[in-house]
């Protein structure tokens, strides 16, 4: 298989458009004057330029913020109709165009917990329906740092095609056979690329990393060891008390994964549902135990854990950190908490 191809970009469009025939597509849009990665009827409404990452990252399509795992009847005692929306999801197939390389890292790592170790049907059946066309960022935003977590601007695996903006074209970089396959079936809409294409596309991921925020001079195994030395230190209670638990860096960042579930029966007691929800490691009641304990009632243990889990606990249960670098959370925090501050102080202690 050839690695690379050239798709100039006069037949994007035309690109988009095969697909939309058998395939729901998402992508950055634009609404209000906010951007947000969903649906897309139109090659048009697609924003490649934005800078950085629309605010939720493409896992809410993936594993949705609520969703309804099942509904239930009582016909009679022995007697109990499910409905499994399974069936459902698993006719949908969709395309991801124009995700961002620490998106595409970001459900990597997603599918270590929801795939590979725990498989969660809802989610695995949407993933393997899924395709994914990534794009290099053209403007990193100012609290990007992908640089440092080794998630971007190029990445290696998880997408189906890896496209770059290279001026007169888009390199294309064929990650999959599924990549393969959709290069294949469009030829007259790809071309060969050059090693001078290859030169050119190299060159401008350089320039990309160039734009990024520095904290890439320290390394990760440096903040690993530092960090499980300084599980008592004073850093937390600094943290802890400047955070509002408003849990917006739980929601918006592509590695959090954490749900509640609970059933509702209607006021007939014979029909019911149950859903999961987006929870928070942030919110009071997420360590709440049956009998009213709680676990976590500081805030500074709840900043802690959230650090923790992003930076230590994953690479001991996984092999790397939970942190893509998207900066998603620096931008949401009421609190003005930037992450990478926190990475700062670690590794200088
Ligand atoms: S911790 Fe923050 S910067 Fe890292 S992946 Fe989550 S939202 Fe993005
Ligand atoms: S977004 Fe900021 S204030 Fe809200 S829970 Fe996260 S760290 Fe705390």
């Amino acid at each position: 298989m050839d690695e690379y191809a050239l798709l100039p970009k006069k037949n994007f469009d035309e690109l988009v458009k095969r697909f939309t025939n058998s395939f729901q597509i998402y992508g950055p849009t634009e609404k209000d004057g906010k951007f947000s990665f969903d649906i897309i009827s139109d090659p048009s409404e697609l924003r490649l330029d934005i800078s950085g990452v629309p605010i939720l990252p493409p896992k809410k399509i993936l594993f949705p913020p609520e969703e309804v795992l099942f509904t239930y009847e009582i016909i009679s005692n022995d007697n109990v109709k499910i409905n499994d929306p399974l069936d459902e999801i698993k006719k949908k197939k969709q395309v991801f165009i124009g995700i961002r390389p620490c998106d595409v890292q970001g459900l990597i790592l997603l599918d270590k917990v929801l795939m590979d170790k725990t498989p969660d049907p809802y989610y695995v059946t949407r993933r393997e329906n899924t395709i994914i066309i990534c794009i290099t960022c053209d403007n990193p935003a100012e609290y990007c740092f992908c640089n440092f977590t080794r998630s971007g601007p190029l990445i290696k695996k998880g997408f189906d095609l890896l496209l770059t903006d290279i001026e007169y074209a888009y390199f294309v970089e064929i990650g999959s056979k599924t990549g393969e396959n959709i290069v294949n079936s469009n030829l007259d809409l790809f071309q060969k690329a050059s090693k001078e294409d290859l030169t050119k596309r190299n060159r401008k991921i350089h320039e990309i990393e160039e734009k990024m925020s520095k904290i890439r001079s320290a390394n990760l195994d440096e903040l690993y060891q530092k960090i499980t030395s300084i599980f008592d230190s004073s850093l937390w209670d600094e943290y802890g008390k400047r955070c509002l638990a408003c849990g917006k860096c739980n929601f918006t960042c592509p590695t959090c994964r954490c749900f509640d579930v609970y059933d509702e029966l209607d006021l007939t007691l014979k029909k019911g549902k149950r859903t999961r929800k987006w929870d928070s490691c942030h919110f009071l009641s997420f360590t709440q135990v049956a009998g009213g304990e709680i676990f976590r009632k500081e805030r500074t243990s709840r900043v802690k854990q959230r650090i923790y889990d992003k930076y230590c606990y994953p690479v001991d249960e996984f092999g790397s950190i939970f942190c893509v670098g998207c900066g998603r959370c620096i931008q949401v925090c009421p609190a003005e908490i930037d992450v990478r501050e926190i990475l700062k102080k670690i590794i200088g202690m």
